[in-house]
């Protein structure tokens, strides 16, 4: 059997052990479990890597513990916006949306794109507008609304300020989700998707639906997708970096992600983490903030669901 694996996320940030109380660890522990054996199942059945990182992404978008689809935090207006985009590194084939409301899979909307469009990224009205083309499903704002995060957007609702959903004081619920994996044929996907920062306004974009920033996937290096502070990981270009410093420098998948995280990131004040995986079948998880919710599994039997340091 040709190997496989499989790594996902549910976001990076200031993820303490002593904001987090057993049952909260547990439930997060078991939501990432789900997402992880419903892609990892894909792989094993011989289906494809981007079939797989759909899959895991969309059990993290109907998790309300993680900011993607139902549990996206709330715009200053008070609403949901959500960004998603996916790659396939087989043919770089890749599709995106940005500013979506009422569609209750964002990554399912961007495979759409990919697939049944002949564009990469579609935003606002008319990616809403395609989606109902495209027969999605659709939810009323009921369905999006979290006790948790509608505080967290009370607290800071008449203020200019906008909060990464990582990096609120009252740790309890975090972050973007993604998938990243490589099929039995050799074939490597991305896939990320997240409700984006509390209070955006302006039709803020971040770095989850932007291919090379916050997704990228090349069967001649690796798939990756990220989570952290969105401007810096567009400025950094960050996935596509990885890619980059395999292919042009000859780095191995650690030293490249580790070099964006650790190095590259930093010196412009960026902060968070990302998944990779490249064509053998390793895996890569690098964060420069306190955690990552995340976890991966290989053919090979092993695995791991993590969120501290
Ligand atoms: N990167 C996302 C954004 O800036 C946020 C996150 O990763 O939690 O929209």
């Amino acid at each position: 059997m040709e190997r496989f694996s499989i790594a996902i996320h549910g976001g990076a940030g200031t993820i303490l052990k002593s904001s987090m109380t057993p049952e909260k660890e547990t439930a997060y522990k078991n939501a990432l479990k789900i997402a992880l054996d419903a892609g990892y199942e894909v792989l094993k059945n011989g289906q494809s890597a981007i079939e797989a990182v759909e899959r895991a992404v969309v059990e993290l978008e109907n998790c309300p513990l993680f900011n993607a689809g139902r549990g996206s935090v709330f715009t200053s207006e008070g609403k949901h916006e959500m960004d998603a985009s996916i790659m396939d590194g087989r043919d770089l084939n890749a599709g995106a949306v940005t500013m979506v409301s009422g569609v209750q899979n964002p990554i399912t909307l961007a495979r759409l794109v990919m697939e049944k469009s002949e564009h990469v990224f579609l935003a606002g009205a008319g990616a809403v507008e395609f989606a109902k083309k495209m027969n999605c499903t659709f939810q009323d704002e009921k369905w999006f609304h979290d006790d948790f995060r509608y505080q967290q957007w009370l607290d800071i609702k008449d203020t200019d300020s906008i909060q990464l959903d990582h990096s609120v004081k009252k740790v309890q619920k975090f972050g973007t989700v993604g998938a990243v994996a490589l099929d039995m044929t050799g074939n490597l996907a991305a896939a990320t998707s997240t409700g984006g920062m509390t209070n955006k306004k302006f039709g803020r974009v971040g770095d989850s639906p932007i291919i090379g920033a916050g997704t990228y996937a090349n069967n001649a290096t690796c798939a990756v997708s990220c989570t952290g502070s969105g401007e810096f990981f567009i400025r950094g270009v960050i996935a596509y970096d990885v890619s980059c410093l395999m292919e042009f420098k000859g780095l191995s998948l650690k030293q490249a992600s580790f070099e964006t995280i650790y190095k590259r990131l930093p010196k412009i004040n960026g902060d968070g983490g990302l998944i990779a995986v490249d064509s053998q079948g390793n895996i890569a998880m690098p964060f420069n903030t306190e955690g990552m919710y995340r976890a991966f599994r290989k053919s090979d039997g092993s695995e791991e669901i993590s969120i501290y340091k």
